[in-house]
């Protein structure tokens, strides 16, 4: 279900009034993990600014420490659905369990799959019968054929509304927390019709690459660009080093703009 040899066409994802697949490039822009309604806003009415409408941020958390923050759960929802409202913007928002899945449900507009859930089938099964669009990261060990059978698993359940997230791989390079796979843009949009992102947060894990990978990733036929933006990184409950401040995010930004102007 998932090739072209199924579909010619790109299929297009309908989030709000946007068009995700429509040949220009959308970004999916909020903080790591949402902390407080003042975070998130502050977040939001910058984007709101640009125009953008597709707000991120964790509620509940995949940590590699169970030590460390886990989210706000619940309550983080109600945050991120109440300030998307304010500014007119859609929720895309992890979900790690199918437990979960009814309570988050009326908060969310795009359901993700984290990188570490791209392998739990019986949570892509879940949400392949939900009538919210997903994006699918990509497993951190995920072969790019593991990454195009786990968006089968969702689309086989009816689901058609799927988006691909290149988020990084696990390779020897210590240089960067993960390897963004910039071929695997191409491939996925040759082999398959869905549209594809490039979270370049999560792949270089510092922000002084977000700029060229996003470039890259672009240039390489990308729908769209996740990336992560806190009003005050330093201070962040998780990612702290690869979140763009406020200002950081308004001079991305602009230096996409002119990248894709000169397009
Ligand atoms: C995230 O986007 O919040 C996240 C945890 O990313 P990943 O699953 O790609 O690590
Ligand atoms: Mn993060």
């Amino acid at each position: 279900l998932h090739s072209r040899d199924h579909q010619l066409e790109n299929s297009i994802v309908k989030v709000g009034d946007t068009l995700i697949g429509d040949q220009q490039p959308h970004f999916i822009i909020g903080p790591c993990s949402v902390e407080s309604y003042e975070q998130v806003y502050h977040v939001a009415e910058q984007m709101s600014e640009r125009g953008m409408t597709l707000l991120r941020g964790g509620a509940f958390k995949p940590r590699t420490s169970p030590y460390d923050f886990q989210g706000l759960g619940l309550n983080g929802l109600q945050i991120l659905s109440e300030v998307a409202k304010q500014f007119n913007m859609s929720v895309i928002t992890e979900i790690m369990s199918t437990e979960s899945i009814d309570e988050a449900y009326d908060y969310v507009d795009v359901v993700q799959i984290g990188s570490r859930n791209m392998h739990n089938f019986d949570l892509l099964r879940a949400v392949g019968k939900l009538d919210k669009p997903v994006l699918l990261k990509r497993g951190l060990s995920a072969t790019i054929h593991e990454f195009k059978m786990a968006a089968e698993y969702i689309l086989n359940e009816g689901n058609n509304n799927v988006i691909l997230c290149e988020r990084g791989i696990r390779t020897y390079e210590t240089a960067t927390r993960n390897t963004l796979d910039i071929s695997a843009v191409p491939i996925l949009k040759q082999e398959t019709h869905l549209p594809v992102f490039a979270d370049v947060s999560h792949s270089a894990g510092r922000k002084d690459l977000l700029i060229p990978q996003a470039k890259a990733a672009i240039a390489a036929g990308a729908d769209g660009v996740m990336a992560e933006v806190h009003p005050n990184p330093q201070v962040a409950l998780s990612d702290a080093k690869q979140q763009m401040d406020l200002l950081e995010f308004h001079s991305f930004m602009d230096q996409l703009d002119n990248f894709l102007h000169r397009f």
